[in-house]
């Protein structure tokens, strides 16, 4: 099974174990949920708090995976807006002099920073030449040709990879995730039966496990309505009751999909 972004993770961990991590970054390329998902690794590599960053074991790491680290700033639009607008570029510079709450550092992570107009590029770019000392900022964008090329050259690029590159195990595990966020529970019973057809290897319904709490998790950092906030915990604990269970019963295919779509199932009933 192929790591999306594994080569991308693999450089990250070799510079965290410097302690050298750039204050600026960009992500391009691959597709929304390829930049999402090394935005949230990196951002994980810069707070936490292990000795192999990132450890997936700390208190910061596990607030991360939750979505409730305080020191990760997500930056969206406005929501009556088409672009960021420079006064949410000046009240982040503001923001970032002030110290973090738990970690060493604070990141801000700018999931669309192509949609900053110019003047908030602007403003960012003063940020970027003289960084505070306990803030970094991760910038991902589609069209890299709508960034300043001041504001580019002061980033470290990282490149995403797409949706193409995943492997079967994240294949399913996003099926699964997105008929559970849609409410739809034909089709969570669908991905979970051709999820018991396609003969996984245990090892690889594990990765399936695992891929899906990825997916849950990132939802969960990009801020969502509390309603959705609590059936996104209750699917995470789902999950990793089922992992847990897979494991110590060593679950084939079919008792393991078949458990994850009742337990998901069941959540979509209650909400
Ligand atoms: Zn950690």
């Amino acid at each position: 099974m192929n790591e999306r972004n594994g080569k991308q993770k693999r450089a990250i961990r070799a510079q965290a174990r410097t302690g050298k991590l750039s204050h600026a970054w960009l992500i391009l390329g691959g597709s929304p949920g390829g930049r999402e998902e090394l935005a949230g690794f990196l951002a994980a590599a810069l707070l936490c708090g292990g000795a192999e960053p990132p450890c997936g074991a700390c208190s910061h790491c596990v607030k991360l995976a939750k979505g409730i680290h305080p020191d990760l700033i997500r930056v969206e639009k406005l929501p009556d807006r088409a672009s960021y607008v420079v006064d949410q570029a000046r009240e982040l510079a503001r923001d970032a002099y002030i110290m973090p709450n738990e970690a060493a550092r604070k990141v801000y992570y700018i999931p669309a920073a192509d949609e900053m107009n110019v003047q908030a590029q602007n403003a960012m770019l003063k940020l970027l030449e003289e960084p505070p000392a306990r803030s970094v900022f991760i910038l991902a964008a589609e069209n890299a040709a709508a960034l300043l090329d001041t504001v580019r050259s002061r980033c470290t690029e990282l490149y995403a990879e797409g949706d193409e590159e995943l492997g079967d195990a994240d294949k399913y595990a996003l099926a699964l995730f997105d008929s559970f966020r849609r409410g739809a529970p034909a089709d969570v019973a669908l991905a979970a039966w051709q999820l018991e057809k396609a003969k996984l290897e245990r090892e690889e319904l594990d990765g399936v496990l695992e891929a899906l709490s990825v997916l849950i998790a990132q939802r969960l950092r990009e801020g969502v309505a509390p309603g959705e906030q609590k059936r996104l915990f209750a699917a995470l604990d789902e999950t990793k009751k089922q992992l847990q269970r897979r494991r110590s019963n060593n679950t084939g295919a079919g008792h393991m999909a078949g458990a994850l779509a009742v337990g998901l199932n069941r959540l979509l009933e209650q909400s």
